[in-house]
């Protein structure tokens, strides 16, 4: 058994300021398909969370699949 030694370089990792974080959200209720309405790419969960109480008061549809997504940065230490 062979031994693989990556050597460590110490970064900080952070959320990137001058990038907006993204929020999301899909709708996948539905027996055999997924009914795929999309809430589009938010700003804020707020947002996400308000197109998901529209489309559910005009569905019924009740699952969702969230999405966050944000930008990352390494700094060397
Ligand atoms: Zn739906």
């Amino acid at each position: 058994m062979t031994r693989r030694v990556f050597r460590y370089v110490p970064y900080v990792i952070a959320q990137d300021a001058s990038a907006a974080p993204e929020y999301a959200a899909r709708c996948v209720s539905g027996d055999e398909k997924d009914c795929g309405a999309e809430s589009g790419v938010c700003g804020h969960p707020a947002e996400v969370e308000e197109w998901q109480r529209r489309h559910t008061q005009e569905t019924r549809h009740l699952r969702y699949r969230r999405v966050f997504a944000d930008y990352a940065v390494l700094t060397p230490v």
